[in-house]
């Protein structure tokens, strides 16, 4: 049993190919740093533990610690810390190299694009819309690739891939507008048919993305999708920041309101106010970015859910 939960990482463990895709990596990295200085927004350092993380709008374990008598969890993401930093000053974004644990179920095993630890560049911006900070990402995305391209250029053919910059702006369909064209599995299906990324709006999904006030039931949401099949790079929204809208959607997803009680005090106050963001997946963006099938090869320590590691 133990054995066939074991996946040897170790042959892969800095070998020539995987400096190959480290180097793309560290590229991909440097490129995100600069142009979001260049766009002036400001660096959080990560936090790890917290008494409260995302509740995620899919099943995962909770990995938590107890620290003097008090519970805390790993972060799952940041976007509490996010919209509490944000509030608090003037500064038109913040972003952290956030990484993150979710101890996803089984069935993301094989997907090829889950791990149980990873990283994002996870953003906010103070009171934009939906399109600003799309125009943001799609600049961010451009400039990595035309990054990668320029200075990994052997790599990129001793990978065998060739990287098209993308027309902009990227396309966006509506998540129903799909799901009618294409059925359930719309996300895969599209991701399948288009070349260059794109974006797909309205999902239900947590409490804090913002609920359309034009059109109860829709969301002002969106994940970014890249072609080939190789699916969501970026989740994120415009966020809710009332009281009493944060504290009825809690309640319609059958959460606690006393788990989120601090950050809930703070909208009561009126201390949190409108921004929007999203979290872009860096194991995911390497994976694009190298045309690697499995996430578990792009970084020599991956994790993937239901397996036991060595390291
Ligand atoms: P989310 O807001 O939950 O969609 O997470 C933000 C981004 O992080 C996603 O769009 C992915 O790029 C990345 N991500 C989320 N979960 C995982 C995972 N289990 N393994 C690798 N990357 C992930
Ligand atoms: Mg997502």
């Amino acid at each position: 049993m133990l054995e066939s939960l074991i996946h040897s990482n170790s042959q892969n463990i800095l070998t020539s190919h995987s400096m190959l895709i480290l180097q793309i990596q560290t590229e991909a990295l440097k490129a995100i740093h600069d142009y979001l200085y260049e766009q002036n927004l400001i660096q959080l350092m990560p936090v790890m533990l917290s008494p409260i993380t995302d509740p995620l709008s899919h099943e995962t374990s909770d990995a938590k610690i107890t620290y003097f008598g008090q519970e805390l969890q790993l972060t799952k993401s940041m976007i509490f810390h996010k919209q509490l930093a944000i509030a608090s000053s003037n500064t038109k974004g913040i972003y952290i190299m956030s990484p993150n644990i979710r101890l996803e179920k089984y069935d993301k095993r094989d997907s090829g694009r889950h791990l149980i630890e990873f990283s994002q560049v996870d953003i906010e911006l103070r009171e934009v819309n939906s399109l600003k900070f799309m125009e943001l990402i799609e600049g961010l995305i451009i400039s990595v690739i035309n990054r990668v391209k320029e200075k990994c250029k052997i790599g990129l053919e001793n990978l065998g891939v060739s990287l098209r910059i993308p027309a902009r702006p990227f396309k966006i369909y509506s998540s129903e507008e799909l799901k009618k064209k294409l059925g359930e599995n719309f996300e895969k299906e599209s991701s399948l048919r288009e070349i260059d990324p794109f974006w797909i709006t309205d999902y239900y999904r947590e409490f804090y993305d913002k609920e359309d006030p034009k059109r109860p039931g829709h969301y002002l949401n969106y994940d970014l999708i890249y072609p080939e099949g190789f699916n969501e790079a970026l989740s994120g929204g415009e966020r809710d920041f009332e009281y009493k809208i944060l504290l009825r959607k809690i309640k319609e997803r059958h959460q606690n309101p006393e788990i989120f009680e601090f950050y809930l005090d703070e909208a009561k106050e009126g201390k949190l106010v409108a921004s929007a963001g999203g979290g872009l997946g860096i194991e995911r963006l390497v994976r694009f970015l190298t045309k690697i099938q499995h996430i578990r090869d792009v970084s020599p320590f991956s994790k993937v859910p239901g397996e036991h590691y060595q390291i």
